[in-house]
């Protein structure tokens, strides 16, 4: 069965089949599947950007969370009936030479996964693109779909695990069978960025493996995660990358008061200065 997509009109079968129109698919028919954790690390080590967010996003590595991304895309939620569901993977999206990286952690199941667009189509997504949109680092002030012509402003955003998982949690193996994706990627704009903004500990953590892993000098003992904290990071040119903390403004932060509006814009904010952009604040925000 196919649906009209929300923005084009164009019908798509639910998971969408690469290459077939819809908006900003990175990936042709012909692009290689890795079915495997080895697959990703060979199809990981050498691709170019564009090559390799097409091949995130036919990825079958983890046989859990394709089974779970594509009955989610099938099953739908009752308030997303009438659409067609991605059900892919979430490759990277935005700036291809970003100033500012934000790394969160996996896409939801009825966002990311339904719109094809990381951060899109969800609470935490409203939330991030207005913040973004204040601060400068976003055209438009809401992402609702693939398509509706929302573009980031040198910034770019990643997720470390690039499958919906169940419950948001994705297991220890399949966030290293995903890793050398974030790796890959880092390692190919890393060159430009000069914030790092992760979005929970989970985030944070990931990115200061990959950035260990990549040759970064990163702090010891391992900087601490919090809302507003700070860690500088060397890059292997001997120059300065700066790792920014921030709660993920998932609804469970958002609705409690854990996050509020001015909390996200005073993060981003901070990165866009660090960034050369017209931000929210200069200085750091929590002395650690
Ligand atoms: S989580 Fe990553 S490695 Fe696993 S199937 Fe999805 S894209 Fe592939």
């Amino acid at each position: 069965m196919t649906l009209p997509h929300p923005v084009t009109g164009q019908p798509f079968a639910s998971p969408v089949p690469p290459g077939t129109g819809w908006p900003d698919d990175p990936a042709t028919a012909d692009t290689p599947v890795a079915t495997t954790p080895d697959d990703v690390r060979r199809a990981a080590a050498t691709a170019s950007l564009d090559d390799l967010t097409a091949a995130v996003s036919v990825c079958r590595a983890c046989e859990r969370l394709v089974r779970w991304r594509e009955d989610v895309a099938v099953q739908k939620r009752a308030a997303f009936a009438g659409e067609p569901y991605w059900g892919r993977p979430i490759a990277g999206w935005g700036d291809p030479e970003p100033r500012v990286l934000v790394v969160g952690l996996a896409p939801a199941a009825h966002g990311g996964n339904r719109t094809g667009r990381i951060f899109t189509g969800d609470r935490s997504g409203d939330w991030l693109f207005a913040s973004l949109h204040r601060v400068g680092l976003a055209g438009q002030t809401t992402s609702l779909h693939a398509g509706d012509g929302q573009r980031l402003v040198h910034t770019r955003m990643v997720a470390t695990v690039r499958c919906a998982p169940p419950d948001n949690k994705p297991t220890v193996e399949e966030r290293d069978t995903c890793a050398p994706w974030l790796l890959r990627e880092l390692a190919l704009v890393a060159g430009s960025v000069r914030a790092v903004v992760c979005l929970g500990s989970y985030g944070w953590d990931a990115a200061l493996r990959a950035f260990r892993d990549l040759g970064y000098g990163v702090p010891r003992p391992k900087p601490r995660f919090g809302h507003g904290a700070e860690a500088n990071l060397t890059t292997p040119d001997d120059g300065e990358l700066v790792l920014l903390g921030c709660y993920h403004p998932s609804q469970q932060n958002t609705f409690t008061g854990v996050l509020t509006e001015p909390m996200l814009d005073a993060v981003l904010g901070r990165a866009a200065t660090l960034a050369g952009e017209p931000g929210a604040s200069a200085a750091p925000l929590m002395e650690d």
